[in-house]
């Protein structure tokens, strides 16, 4: 296959959580603009429909729905309708999250269940659900978004969210080993963990930390748009078919 048409996505059907803004929205556009149809979930529905109506001024088809991933009705109910409209779902971007910044021996069992419900359960609930359409297809591509935070310890000075780092290495691990067992139905399960890029989470830190953020970064700047949605391209397309259960450090430098 010629590379370039490695990397389209004509036709693919794609779901991406928590793709009203950030990261999501732009993975989301980065897989749009090789060819997907993309779904946007989010629990507000008003921005996720904004999301979708650009998505769509770029060519293809694309569905606003509204979903908390930690809801198991909510997820099913996502999916069933991804099926309805498009018939099928070949790409599953679970990146929906939250993030809570306490120090470890302030935080709360409510913040902790939180954290893990929406970060980790929610990236299981989601792969369960797509994964059983993927299954019957034999074919399929997740992307879970993990975050350095479940890679390697964070400098207190910098950030203190240890219940964020266990549900992001809880998402490392389960994209390994849901990677083995799903090998058999051709169905790669990979990861992207993102340094820090300029979105609504990680604003705090840029506006109130700069000097311990930049400190950390080798690469001495925050992500971009660009630097997130073609790593997301390729391991959503064919040239991505022989990896799976593989942690993608996207941060400039700071996990080496
Ligand atoms: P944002 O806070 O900007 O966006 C989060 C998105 O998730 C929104 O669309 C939000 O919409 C949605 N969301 C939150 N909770 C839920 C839920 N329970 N169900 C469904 N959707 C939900 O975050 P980013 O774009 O910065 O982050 C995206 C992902 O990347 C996250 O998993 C984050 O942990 C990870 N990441 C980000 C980094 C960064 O530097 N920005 C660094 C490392 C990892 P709504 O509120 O309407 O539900």
């Amino acid at each position: 296959m010629n590379v370039m048409e490695l990397f389209r996505l004509d036709g693919k059907v794609a779901i991406v959580t928590g793709g009203s803004r950030g990261l999501g929205f732009w993975m989301a556009e980065g897989l749009a603009e090789v060819g997907a149809n993309v779904v946007l979930c989010a629990r507000k529905l008003e921005p996720c429909e904004e999301a979708a109506k650009a998505i769509r001024d770029i060519g293809v088809r694309s569905l606003a729905v509204g979903c908390d991933v930690t809801d198991p009705d909510a997820v099913k109910a996502l999916i069933e309708r991804t099926i309805s409209e498009f018939g099928r779902v070949d790409i599953l971007i679970n990146n929906a999250g939250f993030i809570w910044e306490e120090p470890p021996e302030k935080v709360s069992l409510e913040t902790w269940n939180k954290t893990l419900a929406i970060n980790a359960t929610g990236t299981f609930l989601c792969s369960q659900e797509a994964g059983k359409h993927m299954i019957k297809q034999r074919q399929g591509k997740i992307i879970n978004i993990a975050s350095i935070s479940g890679l390697a310890s964070v400098d207190p000075e910098l950030s203190n969210t240890v219940p964020y780092s266990a549900a992001k290495g809880a998402i490392v691990a389960l994209t390994r080993d849901l990677a083995r067992k799903w090998c058999q139905y051709n169905i790669t399960v990979n990861a992207i963990a993102p340094g820090y890029f300029a979105t609504k989470m990680s604003k705090y830190l840029a506006e109130h930390r700069q000097p311990q953020l930049m400190n950390s970064i080798r690469m001495k700047r925050l992500g971009t748009k660009d630097e997130i949605k073609g790593v997301a391209v390729f391991l959503a397309s064919a040239a991505s078919n022989y990896i799976t259960g593989q942690i993608f450090a996207v941060d400039g430098g700071t996990v080496m």
